[in-house]
């Protein structure tokens, strides 16, 4: 067998598997541990878009239904982001340039990285942050620079703090708001001093909105592309994953600069051929639906509010001081007093309450002393998980 490539030296197996392997050994061993760990919907994704696939999945009027996705014309889902971006942001996206298909925004997300950085470039990533950032420049052989979210600045990033040095090799800065993992959410502010950096120093801003439509307490989350002339140095992925509980189906988008867009489509040309049709027009369905009525999405939101509250109400009962985050599915919290690091936090709530929490100090020093719970999992079963958190705080 050859040797693998450099790559994959880098690479490695996906974000935590470490707490993985240790809450499988527990399983294993008779222990009822609880995960809160990952951030993938448990509730089904609504039954208009289910239909909507069925129905075109069996659609024998339409022949093409089972051929390449990629190919012309079945522009449905491209014109539904379109109609979306105009009613979510009065913003307007030609579907034709300006909007590319994703097989999921992950897809995407990592896919850029090939579009933009070689050898010696470097891509600016927030710390803590989503790992696929990172994954996309080291597959494209190239550097990343960390930017840390400070929680003195609601976690975002000190553009004035990174060297001249760093932004001269610099090409793309990732930027992700409503943020995963601290759950940060920002005004349209602090976006236009994105844009505005951007442009002094020629980089193409990557936004990750994927949280965009799942805020809380009556906050909107904006869409960077609502600052003037954003589309000249930016670009923003969107997924049906999270507001539409659609992880399962893989379909998402990028928007914004034409340029981007062409060069990300030309990189999926050559790789994949598309989404499934049924799915694109499902997904598309979605939109239209969202277009039509906003609230659709409404009931799959409350249900997340009310798991954050039940986890803030517990935490603080435990004398966790936690601020409730207006966005994301998850409740990022400081560790309690007595612990030295997140690691040992996390060690402790899966050793004495048979919880599995995501440890702040795996995303890197800026994320340390932190942890993160996801909030898709039953009422239940949160319920319990957070009561076992609470009697093993109580006790010490
Ligand atoms: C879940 C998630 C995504 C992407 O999801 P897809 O299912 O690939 O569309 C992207 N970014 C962040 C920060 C996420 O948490």
């Amino acid at each position: 067998m050859p040797r693998p490539s450099k790559r994959m030296e880098k690479l490695g197996p996906y974000l935590f598997s470490a707490i993985g392997a240790k809450v499988r050994e527990m399983k294993a061993k008779g222990f009822k541990v609880i995960s809160l760990g990952i951030g993938d919907p448990d509730v089904p994704t609504p039954d208009p878009i289910v239909l909507e696939l069925i129905r075109s999945v069996t659609d024998v009027n339409d022949r093409d239904r089972f051929r390449y996705g990629s190919d012309w014309p079945l522009d449905v889902f491209p014109k539904a982001v379109s109609e979306y971006y105009q009613k979510r942001f009065e913003v307007e996206l030609d579907p034709n340039t300006e909007i590319v298909s994703l097989i999921g925004s992950k897809e995407g997300i990592a896919h850029i990285a090939l579009c933009y950085l070689d050898p010696g470039d470097i891509a600016l990533v927030p710390e803590p942050c989503y790992p696929v950032y990172k994954t996309g420049a080291l597959l494209a052989l190239a550097e990343t620079y960390p930017m840390p979210l400070l929680p003195e600045r609601n976690w975002t990033p000190d553009f004035s703090e990174i060297p001249k040095e760093v932004l001269k090799r610099a090409k793309l800065m990732w930027l992700n708001y409503p943020n995963n993992p601290t759950a940060a959410c920002v005004n349209l502010e602090f976006f236009n001093e994105a844009v505005e950096f951007a442009r002094e120093y020629g980089l193409l801003i990557c936004h990750d909105a994927a949280y965009v439509d799942i805020t809380y307490d009556g906050y909107v989350a904006p869409s960077i592309l609502q600052v003037p002339k954003a589309k000249e140095v930016a670009i923003e992925f969107g997924s049906l994953s999270k507001p539409f509980a659609m992880t399962g189906w893989r379909i998402g988008w990028a928007v914004g600069n034409a340029e981007a867009v062409r060069l990300l489509a030309t990189v999926k040309d050559n790789i994949d051929s598309g989404i499934f049709r049924p799915i694109q027009r499902a997904g598309a369905k979605a939109l239209q639906i969202w277009c039509q009525e906003p609230s659709f999405i409404r009931p799959l939101v409350e249900t997340y509010q009310r798991r954050r509250d039940l986890v803030l109400n517990s935490l603080r009962k435990a004398g966790v001081s936690v601020q409730p985050p207006k966005g994301s599915l998850y409740v990022w919290s400081p560790i309690p007093e007595g612990f030295t690091n997140s690691q040992e936090f996390a060690n402790f709530l899966l050793e004495r309450a048979y919880v599995a929490v995501t440890p702040g100090g795996g995303y890197g020093q800026a994320g340390e002393g932190y942890f993160r719970i996801s909030l898709t999992y039953p009422d239940d079963i949160i319920c319990e998980a957070m009561r076992r958190i609470e009697s093993a705080l109580l006790k010490i």
